[in-house]
């Protein structure tokens, strides 16, 4: 028994060993030789063209995303100030509508703060008074183009004639032209921030959202804005509602967000107080 078990074994190492040292097959060895080709020219009356057109034409590379985009272009895509001294901006945007946006101006006024309207185009020629009242008690204003456009999506002629068309109507009611922008959902392509880096304008953009729109109470508006606010930075509320939407939160919330931002010895001014930048040409 014992010997057949040895024998075994033996049997099993040897053909173990054999395995081992059994030469390379020459399929292996010809795989690794490099090929030779023929010298590159395509016959093209052989080899069909490809009809949609070649893919490097037809998958143009992934845009930048937008913080890609803030990091390429910062001296025109700007999130916030300085971090000293302690400063902070309010900005309203979707400005002006003839309920909301007067509440605001009142409780501003009450609280002798400054602050940064957005105007859109169309609104501002509904209510040209409500702008001019802007200007009138201190405020700053920038453009929100003229439709509420979502600026990526629409074609380059389009996009100009947002920025263009808002600020021709600024111009009249203000006489002044604007220099700050600040396109709708923060949303703007590369091309379009090369153009308005041509015309020396300056994309704002925010660090800390309210996220008033989602219609919150005061309560919720201000926990929002509390708990992200650092010194430079610049806050994006709204001033002024579409349809069924509610900014009563944004308004009561000022008050008690005013006092303590200032218990921590935190300035209220406006974007070109807070970047050292004139607003308008
Ligand atoms: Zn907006």
């Amino acid at each position: 028994m014992r010997i057949i078990r040895t024998t075994l074994l033996l049997s099993f190492l040897f053909m173990l060993v054999l395995g081992c040292s059994k030469p390379q097959t020459p399929e292996v060895k010809n795989f690794s030789k490099p090929h030779t080709l023929r010298p590159f020219s395509m016959n093209e009356s052989v080899t069909p063209d490809l009809a949609g057109g070649k893919e490097s034409h037809v998958r143009k590379p992934e845009p930048l995303t937008l913080a890609e985009l803030r990091a390429k272009y910062s001296s025109t895509f700007l999130l916030h100030g300085p971090p000293a001294p302690k400063r902070i901006a309010l900005t309203f945007d979707d400005v002006p509508d003839d309920y909301f946006t007067p509440l605001i101006l009142d409780t501003l006024k009450q609280l002798h703060v400054k602050a940064t309207f957005f105007v859109v185009g169309n609104r501002a020629e509904s209510h040209p008074d409500i702008v001019r009242r802007m200007i009138n008690e201190g405020h700053i204003i920038g453009n929100h183009s003229y439709s509420h456009a979502n600026l990526p999506k629409i074609v380059d002629s389009a996009f100009r004639d947002e920025v263009l068309r808002t600020e021709d109507i600024i111009k009249k009611i203000t006489g002044k032209t604007m220099l700050f922008i600040r396109p709708p959902y923060g949303n703007v392509s590369e091309d379009q921030i090369k153009w308005i880096a041509s015309k020396h304008m300056k994309i704002i953009n925010w660090n800390v959202d309210s996220l008033d729109w989602k219609g919150l109470s005061a309560d919720q508006v201000k926990a929002n804005i509390m708990s992200n606010i650092s010194s430079g930075a610049i806050v994006l509320q709204h001033g002024a509602g579409g349809v069924g939407e509610d900014l009563t939160g944004t308004i009561e919330a000022l008050p008690s967000m005013v006092a303590e931002l200032r218990a921590q010895n935190i300035e209220l001014v406006t974007i070109p107080e807070l970047l050292h930048k004139p607003a308008y040409r």
